[in-house]
């Protein structure tokens, strides 16, 4: 079926994505991948190229496009080409943190942080895990305690997406340690701040390009003036941004599912065995007709989704069934089409031993695939 979600503008926009990632980020693929980080100057450059911040007001150096069309163009391509790692960062910045910034900025803080944010000068983060949370977010101990105009920011978070590189660094706090959901705020700590250090850049199964961080605060001295929105309204911030986040992670496993079957339709039609190309073996048919069903039957909810978003109806709910489906659908498509490649899809040097490797992460992060259903349980009234 013909695919109906994106306009002429939006494939311009994919072609030049993907010269793009052919020119700044696949030559760089090994070399990334060893230092466990993408240099800053990948930032900068998907800035001038007009890849950071489409959403952000034209006043303050912005696109001025809200669509999340583009963004979902930015996920898919950065899946087609084998790049999760690489990519993920630029996709946080725009997808899960620039929200924050656009919907509780004071027009002070807009003119402080959103013209770097667009230019990519100012790479962001979100740091909500903790060493001793995840998933029960409101248990979280950093605290937050107001000395006059400013916060005394104490405590430690971990797995911090764009942790070493990132220099504004939405962080959830208790402003009120004696609260559980409403003790939480939001503020923002920026790089430099005397007692914010950053801890290891984590080694991981997959995704190795990225900076995946631990943060220290000890008596970091916090201006209110970076507070972002208001106090004790943290918990409901991180839940109003959540199905955009979600949203994002789905798109990018329904496209790294689309971007395993597709190479690995090349490569049963090359390969080999008993006098025949193995894609010729039905076991290899049904396989990869089962997972071309599911990603086409799939992608009509998905786009249903971005839809939803971009006219403000996306619920948390529509978006916990696309992330938990979308990643478990991600985790068993590339799964079968490795086991298609035999040996050689055991090798890093195939696009699908890295894709296998990336894709763990993703039923966990952003919210697990027990929590996705929690959340999709709740409404059915259970
Ligand atoms: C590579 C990577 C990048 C990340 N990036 C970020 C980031 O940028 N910012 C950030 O803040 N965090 C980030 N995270 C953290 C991530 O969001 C958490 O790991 C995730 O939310 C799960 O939390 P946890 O690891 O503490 O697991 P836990 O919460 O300890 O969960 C462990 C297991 O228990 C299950 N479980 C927990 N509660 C329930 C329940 N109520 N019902 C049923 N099962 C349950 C979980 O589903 C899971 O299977 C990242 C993690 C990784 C690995």
């Amino acid at each position: 079926m013909q695919r109906s979600l994106y306009a002429g503008e939006h494939e311009e926009f994919r072609a030049s994505f993907r010269k793009f990632v052919e020119n700044e980020i696949a030559p760089h693929r090994a070399e990334w991948d060893a230092a466990g980080i993408v240099p800053r100057g990948l930032f900068t450059t998907a800035g001038q190229y007009g890849f950071l911040g489409m959403e952000i007001p034209e006043e303050y150096g912005g696109g001025g496009v809200r669509d999340f069309r583009f963004n979902a163009v930015i996920g898919e391509e950065l899946m087609r080409s084998g790049d999760a790692a690489a990519g993920l960062g630029l996709a946080l910045h725009n997808d899960i943190c620039l929200p924050y910034f656009l919907a509780y900025c004071t027009e002070e803080q807009k003119r402080r942080w959103l013209p770097g944010i667009a230019s990519g000068e100012l790479i962001t983060a979100v740091a909500m895990t903790e060493p001793g949370i995840g998933s029960d977010l409101a248990s979280m101990t950093t605290t937050a305690i107001r000395d006059g105009d400013h916060y005394v920011v104490n405590g430690a978070k971990t797995f911090i997406t764009n942790g070493i590189n990132s220099d504004l660094v939405i962080t959830a706090v208790k402003t009120d340690p004696t609260q559980k959901h409403k003790g939480i705020s939001l503020v923002v700590l920026e790089r430099g701040m005397p007692g914010f250090e950053r801890g290891r850049n984590l080694e991981k199964l997959g995704q190795h390009a990225q900076d995946t961080a631990e943060l220290s605060f000890t008596n970091v001295r916090v201006p209110v003036t970076n507070l972002l929105g208001e106090e004790g309204r943290g918990f409901t911030q991180l839940v109003a941004n959540l199905p955009q986040e979600r949203l994002s992670i789905a798109i990018a496993g329904l496209a790294a599912a689309r971007a395993a079957l597709d190479w690995t339709l090349a490569y049963v039609a090359e390969r080999n065995a008993f006098g025949q190309p193995i894609g010729s073996f039905q076991n290899s048919r049904f396989v990869l007709a089962e997972s071309a069903t599911e990603i086409d039957i799939v992608e009509h909810y998905i786009d249903d989704c971005v839809r939803a978003l971009n006219a403000g109806e996306l619920t948390a709910v529509d978006a916990a069934k696309a992330k938990w489906w979308c990643t478990e659908l991600q985790g068993r498509v590339v799964d079968r089409c490795l086991q298609l490649h035999g040996g050689y899809g055991y090798m890093l040097e195939y696009p699908i031993a890295r894709a296998f490797a990336d894709a763990r992460i993703t039923r966990i992060y952003g919210g697990t695939t027990e929590i996705m259903k929690e959340v999709v349980g709740r409404s059915l009234g259970l």
